[in-house]
């Protein structure tokens, strides 16, 4: 079913206001990890499994410097208020089709 213009912005101010929600956005970017913990009894030992994950690596560069960090790694400190940015945006841009 066709959309209507007025549907389609209707829905574009909606992901606005929950943006404008959101605060601040970091600069950087996401990237999304599998990885294997080298237990060879742990499920992730056999061939087909692609690891565990994902963990979301939030990749930045500060002052010259490269940075990489967890972004959900802990619920405690400014980590966590980016992790729940990110699943917030996550939410926002899967709502979006
Ligand atoms: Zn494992």
């Amino acid at each position: 079913m066709e959309k209507t213009i007025e549907q389609l912005e209707e829905h574009r101010s909606g992901i606005y206001r929950q943006m404008a929600a959101m605060g601040d956005f970091r600069p950087g970017m996401i990237s999304v990890n599998y990885r294997k913990c080298g237990k060879p009894n742990c499920v992730c030992a056999s061939k087909e499994h692609p690891g565990h994950g994902p963990q979301y690596l939030w990749n930045a560069t500060q002052k010259g410097k490269s940075r990489a960090q967890l972004a959900l790694r802990a619920r405690t400190g400014k980590s966590a208020r980016g992790g729940c940015q990110l699943q917030t945006v996550r939410t926002v841009v899967s709502g979006s089709h």
